[in-house]
This record gives structure tokens, C-alpha cells and sequence, in this order.
């Protein structure tokens, strides 16, 4: 019986073809079918590392479900497929997700050849925390799907890796600054390991300032600091902010949730203080006797 079919995802440079790894050049020789994005890019890089070519097949966000069909075909029949994208990881903001997806579910082995990123590369360099993050890729580019996005990105407390275009940085660190004011630190890795790579650390207001003075070229990742950490609600502020939900009419049952949701705070916590009975002062104490008598 032949060996079963597997797919190998192969990283490469995004920019700088010296990070191209002995393992992918390897990976993509042995491969009986290379699955990627553009065939001449491809071919390009086969060539520039020797590498005869396979097959090519192309898969990118318009073809992808088409060519996860005839991918699984291939693995069916014993084959290896290589899976590369135009730069960096595939499957990062490139196609991929559903081929790997297909592939498992199927039960064919999948295996990875690690390389470059631009998300990482930017997060390790931003000298913002690394120890959690989320990688956001691409915001959606408007509607309510933005604006929701962005209400997240503004309350994450993890560092926030985004990828933008060149003509877009302006338009996203403009509405970043709308939903996490001017202050939040931020970094703009640019054309990471390529000629021109350059790195700007400052808030947002001054990363927008740079971008405004400065035409920006070539590819962006936006690296954001993660929101800071609210403070706690005192009882005093849960107390007070059911007070005035009361005043304006809200029912007991509203106004705990409303406040658990305005304060952050956990509901059974708001619920307990709106049922708690109201503190009595002391009860006046017959005079003539001590504390100290009544103890004896
Ligand atoms: N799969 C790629 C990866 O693993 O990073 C990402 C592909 S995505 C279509 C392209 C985006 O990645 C660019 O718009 C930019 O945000 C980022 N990017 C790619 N190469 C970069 C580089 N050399 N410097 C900075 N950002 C880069």
C-alpha cells in the first residue's frame, strides 16, 4: 500500500530571500505539488533556490475551496503538497485555513516548515509585552464590522498585532486614537527585514503625526499596547451608580444589571449591595452606665 498523502506548510521570507531555510527549499523539492498564491512569485523563488519545479497549483481567497478539492484528490492519491504563500506563513492573513482545515478532518498528516512572519517579527521587536498577545490581521475596512472591531481592540488588555496597507495606516491610527485616546503606546514596524526597515515607537497620536509628515510606503504592522487595567469598583461607586439608575425610574433588576455591565463589576456583587439593609447608627445607650459595666 502506498504511503498516505500528506501537506506540508512551508514559510517564507518576507523580504529578505537569506531567511529562506534549508528545510523549505527541501520541503518544496520533495513536495509533488506546491499549492500557492501566484505562480509566477512562486516560480520565481523556486528558481532563485535551485529548486526544480513541481507542480504548481494556485490557491488564493477566490480559488481556495475550488483547489482544497483537488488538493484532498492529491493527498488521496499519496501525494505530498506543499502549501506556501506569497510571503511569510500561509495561513496568517493569507489562504490556507481551509486547505489545513479539509486536511484534518480528512486525517491526513499535516506538518509544518516554520519561517518568517511579519506578525512576530514586529511583536518581538516592540519592545511591547510579548508574554500575551492577540494577532488581529487585517480590521475589517468599514461598517459596523470596523467600528465593533475596533470597540475590542480598544479594550484588549493583551498586545494587539495588526496588519494594515500602506494607504490605510493614516485612516487606522486615526480611529484608534477615536477608541483608545492619544496616549496608548504603539509601534509601526515597516518593511521588516528589508532595506528600508524601520521601526517607530511612541504613542498614537505621534506614530499619526510621523505618518502624516511622512508618505507612507511599503508594508505596515501596527503593534498596540494593551488597554490598561480598570480599577476596581469600590462599593461606594456600585452604591452610587444604582442610586441614580433608581432616580431615573430603572427597576431594582435593571439597574443591577446595567451597572454590572457599566462597572465591570460581577452582577450577584451589584445585587448584593442593592439588597443590602440600609447601616443604623448607633442605638442611644442608657446613661449612667459604661460599656464596660454592661460587660461585667
Ligand atoms: N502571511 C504573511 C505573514 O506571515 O506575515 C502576511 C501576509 S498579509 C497578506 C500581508 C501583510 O503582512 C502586509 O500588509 C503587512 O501588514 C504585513 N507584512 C508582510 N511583510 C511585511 C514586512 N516585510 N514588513 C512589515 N509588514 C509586513
Amino acid at each position: 500500500m502506498s504511503a498516505p498523502g500528506r501537506l506540508v506548510l512551508v514559510g517564507t521570507p518576507i523580504g529578505n530571500l537569506e531567511d529562506m531555510s534549508p528545510r523549505a527549499s527541501a520541503a518544496l523539492a520533495e513536495a509533488d505539488v506546491v499549492a500557492c498564491e501566484d505562480t509566477r512569485r512562486t516560480g520565481r523563488l523556486l528558481q532563485r533556490f535551485g529548486v526544480r519545479a513541481p507542480s504548481l497549483r494556485v490557491v488564493n481567497e477566490h480559488t481556495e475551496a475550488d483547489a482544497t478539492v483537488a488538493l484532498l484528490a492529491r493527498l488521496a492519491a499519496g501525494d505530498t503538497v506543499a502549501l506556501v504563500s506569497d510571503a511569510g506563513m500561509p495561513a496568517i492573513s493569507d489562504p490556507g485555513e481551509r486547505l489545513v482545515a479539509a486536511a484534518v478532518e480528512a486525517g491526513y498528516p499535516v506538518e509544518v516548515v516554520p519561517g518568517p512572519s511579519a506578525c512576530l517579527g514586529a511583536l518581538v521587536l516592540s519592545g511591547l509585552p510579548t508574554g500575551r498577545f492577540v494577532f488581529e490581521g487585517f480590521l475589517p475596512r468599514k461598517g459596523s464590522g470596523r467600528v465593533e472591531r475596533l470597540a475590542e481592540v480598544a479594550s484588549e488588555r493583551r498586545t494587539v498585532v495588526l496588519y494594515e496597507a500602506p494607504h490605510r495606516v493614516a485612516r487606522t491610527l486615526a480611529d484608534l486614537i477615536g477608541v483608545c485616546g492619544e496616549q496608548r503606546r504603539v509601534v509601526l514596524a515597516r518593511e521588516l527585514t528589508k532595506l528600508h526597515e524601520e521601526v517607530f515607537r511612541g504613542t498614537l497620536a505621534e506614530a499619526a503625526a510621523r505618518i502624516e509628515e511622512t508618505e507612507p510606503r511599503g508594508e505596515f504592522v501596527i503593534v498596540l499596547d494593551g488597554a490598561p487595567a480598570a480599577e476596581e469598583a469600590t462599593d461606594d461607586d456600585v452604591l452610587g451608580a444604582l442610586d441614580r439608575y433608581r432616580a431615573a425610574g430603572a427597576s431594582t433588576r435593571d439597574a443591577v444589571a446595567d451597572v454590572a455591565h457599566d462597572l465591570g463589576v460581577a452582577r450577584r456583587r451589584v445585587y448584593e449591595l442593592a439588597n443590602r439593609p440600609p447601616e443604623r447608627a448607633d442605638p442611644v445607650r442608657p446613661s449612667g452606665r459604661s460599656d464596660s459595666e454592661e460587660d461585667r
